[in-house]
């Protein structure tokens, strides 16, 4: 008879926001324990929150925790003893950054900071952060690549989010902490944000108001459905930075630090996006035209060599179908 291996446990912070919640969910169903902390703020809706963290409670494997990630020595008491911390937490939102800069500085940097200070404590196998395509801010290499310089910044968020790369990597460097920081690409599914535009947009064309639509249509973003999201980090936490994997890889000279774009690599239109959407609710779409917003690029795009040189091939499944999926999601959860 074999013995079985050992129950792994992972700390997850942002575990009620959408990702953190589909991660947590994956986890337990690959058989891990898993610590949830979530500060449930206020950004958006905090009933969805709530539900997320309910219907993970459900599952045996669990513990929910709320509180917030800038409390000096609470995730480090939550960090101890887990083989892997996977910090998702954050005050995300390009646009709010500008109406709201002061909370960017509070959970991204404080709230950041005592993360690190708990991986440093802790000494996990693996430390994994979120970060976001809004680093390469004012690039026009297309696609994004991690080995670019990604250093103009055209939002506070992204500033912020980038400011967190760089604390990783000093940490990494310092304590020999292994570290991946992911950076996504506009993500979206069922449970998906209310303040992003798959879900406005759904919400308006349903109830038969208009939609904006920025930049007059000409935008393009590359969007990647959470399940396929969830695969790639998946099979990331396996893989701790080590070893440089091959010629589009950035693994730090000076640390086991490495930076991965999670992203479908395939941009989408933001008229074909929107096409997806009055397909699934089966309405047509009234659309208010209107300019460039302040803070925000008009295209993404993910170079995704480096992910598939460390993963293989990752699932990307067609916009129509993740579009369609949340739509049903949406109707389901809000009966209309
Ligand atoms: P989300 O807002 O749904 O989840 C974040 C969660 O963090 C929320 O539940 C919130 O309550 C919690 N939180 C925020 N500040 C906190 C604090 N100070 N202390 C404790 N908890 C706090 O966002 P998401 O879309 O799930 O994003 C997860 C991560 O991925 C974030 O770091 C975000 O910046 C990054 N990201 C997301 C996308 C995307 O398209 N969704 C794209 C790029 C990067």
């Amino acid at each position: 008879m074999s013995a079985q291996a050992p129950q792994r446990h992972a700390l997850v912070t942002g575990s009620a926001g959408f990702i953190g919640f589909h991660l947590c969910q994956r986890l337990l169903a690959d058989g891990w324990q898993v610590t949830g902390l979530d500060g449930m703020t206020p950004y958006y809706d905090v009933t969805l929150k709530q539900r997320r963290h309910a219907l993970l409670a459900d599952h045996p494997a669990f513990t929910p925790v709320e509180g917030m990630l800038e409390t000096p020595g609470l995730v480090a008491d939550l960090a101890a003893g887990r083989d892997c911390l996977i910090h998702l937490a954050a005050q995300a939102g390009v646009r709010h950054s500008i109406d709201a800069p002061r909370s960017y500085v509070t959970a991204n940097l404080i709230g950041a900071h005592e993360v690190l200070e708990a991986a440093r404590s802790a000494k996990p196998s693996h430390l994994l952060i979120a970060s976001t395509s809004s680093v390469y801010g004012a690039n026009t290499a297309m696609p994004y690549a991690e080995r670019h310089a990604a250093d103009h910044p055209l939002s506070f968020y992204a500033a912020t989010k980038k400011a967190g790369e760089a604390m990783a990597h000093s940490y990494a460097h310092l304590y020999s902490i292994p570290t991946t920081m992911f950076r996504f690409f506009t993500v979206y599914g069922p449970w998906g944000r209310p303040d992003m535009a798959l879900f406005k947009f759904t919400k308006a064309i349903l109830a038969g108001d208009e939609i904006d639509i920025y930049n007059h249509g000409y935008m393009r973003r590359d969007f990647t459905y959470v399940s396929d999201l969830i695969e790639g980090i998946c099979r990331l936490i396996a893989l701790p930075p080590r070893a440089p994997a091959g010629p589009a890889d950035n693994l730090s000279p000076v640390a086991p630090y490495r930076i991965v774009n999670i992203g479908n690599g395939a941009p989408v239109g933001l008229m074909e996006f929107v096409q997806a959407v009055e397909q699934a609710t089966g309405r047509p779409a009234r659309k208010r035209l209107l300019p460039m917003q302040p803070g925000d690029v008009p295209e993404t795009w993910a170079d995704a060599t480096l992910i598939e040189a460390l993963t293989g091939p990752l699932p990307r499944t067609d916009i129509r179908d993740g579009v369609r999926r949340f739509v049903d999601w949406y109707r389901d959860y809000y009966g209309v």
